[in-house]
């Protein structure tokens, strides 16, 4: 029987239902958590975030992948204590947001001493927490190009990947020559890897993703929501029906590959957030909008319990 690992412990692949692949319980650049213009009481935090895992439960959502990396907030007792009073399952990761996420101590580590990092939160635990990571979070910094420190966390990842048996997530799916260069030569079969954010305003016509999932890679579309017809629109926004049609247009082709996420923070930490924006997207508008363009029940479970699960699963 296949497994995933959640902040609660170890939980059987078919448990976890309708899964939202790339989500924040909150999320701030490393050193907001110091900034006494945006730092947050746990109270507030708790009190912005249960709510909107309450009702992710309600409309019938699983799982919770977390995919703030380490230095950007992460905080996995909290988790716990969110997944134990919500019932949803939150799986938390590994690795970093993009190297230019990582701190200075990080910044200057080796691939040997990055794999070791994400073995250990991987099999034995994040921190004191006794919380295991489910998947390794690893991307490309500002500038559009790997850096020298971005491709050592890629290759620590597609190490740690390959002895633990879980996933890697990116962010950003530019550069992807690069990437797969490192895990083809890591070895690490692709399928392993879901290349994030291929949807955003910003990079989508910079992203190669049919090339990317011709080649065994998964896709993630998980910028849902973040739209031009907001009242306060984040630069990476992108007009709705534009996005839509390009997730229709791929999953017409690579089903398998597509994954699907609205990338929202509970609790955004360092910064205003998107208001309004949260993880029910998924169920309050995107569901609508795949149904109201005639996508059938079957394809919606392929994309949020079938393709996740597959993705999810430690494969040994
Ligand atoms: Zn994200």
């Amino acid at each position: 029987m296949s497994k995933v690992n959640t902040v609660l412990g170890a939980i059987p692949t078919e448990e976890l239902g309708v899964v939202a692949i790339h989500e924040h319980i909150g999320y701030g650049m490393p050193g907001s958590e110091l900034d006494t213009k945006w730092w947050k009481t746990p109270e507030r935090q708790y009190e912005e975030t249960v709510p909107k895992l309450r009702q992710f439960h309600e409309y019938g959502g699983g799982t919770f992948v977390d995919a703030t990396g380490i230095c950007n907030g992460r905080d996995v007792d909290y988790y716990k204590s969110l997944s134990a009073k919500t019932g949803v399952h939150i799986v938390a990761c590994t690795g970093f947001v993009g190297g230019d996420t990582a701190l200075a101590h990080f910044a200057r580590a080796s691939v040997e001493y990055l794999t070791r990092q994400f073995v250990h939160e991987i099999t034995v635990g994040i921190g004191d927490t006794g919380a295991r990571a489910g998947i390794i979070k690893v991307g490309v910094s500002r500038g559009g190009r790997m850096t020298d420190l971005d491709k050592r966390i890629y290759r620590a990842a597609a190490r740690a990947a390959l002895a633990t048996g879980v996933p890697i997530m990116t962010h950003l799916a530019i550069d992807a020559e690069n990437a797969i260069a490192i895990f083809a030569e890591e070895g690490l079969p692709l399928d392993r890897v879901l290349f994030g954010h291929v949807d955003d305003g910003v990079n989508f016509d910079k992203t190669r993703d049919t090339w990317i999932a011709e080649q065994g890679g998964r896709i993630g579309f998980d910028t849902f929501g973040y739209e031009t017809e907001l009242e306060d629109p984040p630069f990476w926004a992108r007009p709705r029906k534009e996005r839509l049609d390009h997730f229709l247009r791929f999953i017409g082709q690579h089903l398998d590959k597509a994954l699907a996420s609205a990338d929202a923070n509970c609790s955004p930490l360092g910064w205003p957030g998107v208001k309004g924006h949260t993880v029910n997207y998924i169920f309050e508008d995107l569901f609508p909008d795949l149904r109201a363009a005639g996508v059938d029940e079957a394809t919606i479970t392929k994309l949020f319990v079938d393709n996740p699960a597959e993705f999810l699963s430690i494969r040994n």
